[in-house]
């Protein structure tokens, strides 16, 4: 089957004919490890990491009520995630400061990650409730994915390596020292 994962234009892990590399490590995700066992702050990974030091917990940025960090399960290299440190499910919950920092944060990651990485596009969203695809949907996250044309092919391939942990810290390192580097007043070199 010839790979087709370059022309998709929407969320998720890439459908192509590398899936079935891609599947088992998934798998992992979805029979529960790391998943918490119900939707209380104590269970919550997200309310945890914070806690602990950027490298264990592999947060590149803290601000005032938001947080970025990079997907343990990434769709792509250099998944981020930008949530607020406070327990909340639903995106009405944020109140006006949250939901500007999110936003903020957000626009920042792009750049952060295009500065770095130079990828040619994102996928940028939310996934609300576990039906809607969220793994931990008791506390709200926004997806920052950057894509590659072709980023379908190498993605399962590095998933499947030992060296992900390694690529994850070095992954969060580049990003978190970029981060207070790349100055939103000045226009980046966007081309998506
Ligand atoms: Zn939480």
């Amino acid at each position: 089957m010839e790979p087709t994962g370059q022309d998709r234009a929407d969320f998720g892990p890439p459908a192509d004919g590398y899936q079935r590399l891609w599947t088992p490590h998934r798998m992992v995700y979805i029979g529960g490890q790391d998943k918490p066992a119900d939707s209380s702050v104590g269970q919550c990974p997200f309310c945890r990491i914070p806690q602990g030091d950027d490298e264990q917990g592999l947060v590149v940025a803290r601000g005032q009520r938001c947080y970025v960090v990079l997907n343990l399960y990434p769709y792509n290299s250099g998944h981020l995630m930008v949530l607020p440190y406070r327990h909340v499910s639903d995106y009405t919950d944020l109140d006006e400061a949250e939901t500007a920092e999110l936003a903020r944060m957000t626009q920042h990651a792009v750049r952060v990650s295009r500065a770095v990485y130079a990828p040619a596009g994102f996928n940028l969203g939310i996934n609300q409730g576990e039906v809607a695809g969220a793994g931990i949907a008791a506390h709200l996250h926004q997806h920052v994915v950057p894509r590659w044309l072709g980023d379908a092919n190498f993605l399962p391939v590095v998933a499947q390596t030992k060296a992900l942990p390694e690529l994850l810290a070095d992954t969060r390192r580049r990003l978190a020292e970029a981060w207070d580097t790349v100055d939103d007043t000045v226009e980046d070199t966007k081309e998506n």
